[in-house]
């Protein structure tokens, strides 16, 4: 017969698996227009599970239909550090012909293997943590009404929209307009807890620590109006433009390495040869361009240099008889730590050369990397937590390519990670290609193992 301590334990399994489900179901599918998200679909859902006679409520709807939630359980020293937990409730849109499953049917499914697994957008990226976090935080202010949770800090869950297309409607916007709201010493947002690597007796469990800069620019290239029954010798400016794309694909930065890429790499599993190029900056490349793995290759090409990645262009009205006199290029650059404004038009001159005299250069987004450190009694309590149920096991600070809202955190002066907690089964690469990509699913052990991870870290941090 299960003990009483393991039916809780299941019974919050099932309030997490059961709220993934729904939040799922509301598909609040972010595309980036200012219209999408509907996130008031998933606050409402959160609201009703988080709320109760110990826990403040705030809503926060910036844009009509766009609703962050706040719920807080007040500590009993205001100076005592606070936690957050921060889950986005927004998701990426999905091409459905490639999935085997209705990505909205938020479906417990079984594999052939006996793996239970919830299946929908999301179930990765990250209502898993999302509703885990939920589901933890209504478990511990259940306790605090009782008396049996007594934080000292105040403990803050934060359901926010929009952090799929750059937080602006979010995360940025709360920030700018209700710091007090959401301030936390402490914050614990997506996304680690994957085994990576080490002996499987004394496995490693990934915690994003850092993460690169967002540095997106519309350049504008101009050209001379004309008809085009007559185009020998005029200035096309879609002629120049594929040209400046060319470039940007082209550019090779030279690679840098960060402390967290030496600390990476010491824990992959590798061959002597293969550990000494990938921590040479005068081999790194040559490598990266012949190994088989064309994931693996983007992946540490990204977590060593800063990228380039032309991934849009606007001609305005273009017609097919008319010589544009100019196009938008719209370009992805993420930076390395330490990758300014600066330091990316330097980038952008070399990259362009005598074309960048043609090109008008535009900030769309400007956040620069950022990094907590890891000597904080957030970062003892995770590796507690993580030892409950992996008693050998060891966190390892990691880079994250892309950003999350930690970002917003750090800049006011929070330690923020990307935590969570997965079961042993999953492949790393494999999980990684399920974010915003087809069949995105989640094992119930993995959500198990998230939602008793939160419970162990708040109660340990706010003790
Ligand atoms: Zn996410």
């Amino acid at each position: 017969m299960a003990s009483s301590d393991e039916r809780e334990l299941d019974s919050l399994t099932d309030r997490t698996v059961e709220l993934l489900q729904t939040m799922i179901r509301n598909e609040c599918v972010n595309d980036g227009t200012r219209e999408s998200g509907h996130e008031t679909r998933n606050a409402d859902v959160l609201e009703q599970v988080i709320a109760g006679p110990s826990v403040d409520i705030e809503r926060f709807e910036p844009v009509p239909g766009r609703a962050s939630i706040v719920g807080r359980i007040t500590g009993s020293d205001p100076d005592a550090a606070s936690l957050c937990l921060m889950g986005h409730t927004d998701v990426v849109p999905v091409h459905a012909e490639g999935w085997r499953h209705d990505p909205f049917g938020g479906e417990l499914i079984r594999t052939a293997e006996g793996v239970d697994e919830v299946w929908g957008r999301g179930a990765v990226d990250m209502l898993n943590l999302t509703s885990s976090m939920a589901v933890a935080f209504r478990d511990l202010a259940d306790a605090a009404a009782r008396g049996a949770f007594r934080p000292r800090g105040d403990l803050i869950f934060f359901g926010v929209a929009d952090e799929e297309s750059g937080s602006a409607h979010g995360a940025r916007w709360m920030a700018d307009h209700h710091p007090d709201a959401i301030r936390a010493e402490f914050v614990l947002t997506e996304n680690g807890g994957l085994h990576s690597g080490g002996p499987s007796e004394a496995p490693f469990i990934g915690v994003n620590v850092a993460e690169k800069g967002v540095a997106w620019r519309k350049l504008t290239v101009r050209g001379t109006p004309g008809h085009g029954s007559m185009p020998f010798r005029k200035d096309n400016a879609l002629v120049k433009a594929a040209g400046v794309v060319q470039r940007l694909a082209e550019y090779r930065p030279t690679p840098r390495f960060t402390e967290l890429w030496r600390t990476r790499v010491d824990t992959l599993e590798l061959s002597d040869e293969m550990r000494a190029a990938l921590l040479d900056e005068s081999l790194i490349d040559d490598l990266l361009d012949d190994l088989p793995s064309v994931p693996a290759a983007a992946h540490l090409h990204a977590c060593t240099h800063t990228t380039f990645s032309p991934n849009l262009v606007d001609g305005g009205a273009m017609k097919t008889n008319v010589i544009p006199d100019h196009v938008v290029v719209n370009v992805d650059i993420r930076t390395l730590p330490g990758d300014g404004a600066e330091e990316v038009d330097a980038h952008l001159r070399a990259a362009l050369g005598d074309l960048a005299d043609h090109v008008e250069v535009e900030i769309i987004m400007n956040d620069p990397s950022s990094t907590s450190r890891v000597d904080t009694p957030l970062w003892d309590a995770l590796a507690r937590a993580v030892n409950v149920p992996f008693p050998t096991a060891r966190l390892t600070p990691q880079l994250v390519v892309g950003f999350t809202d930690a970002r917003i955190y750090r800049e006011m002066g929070a330690v923020a990670y990307g935590a969570g907690l997965f079961s042993p089964g999953l492949d790393a690469g494999e999980f990684g290609s399920r974010f915003h990509g087809h069949d995105e699913r989640i094992d119930v052990e993995s959500l198990a193992l998230t939602t008793q991870l939160w419970s162990h870290v708040c109660r340990d941090v706010l003790a």
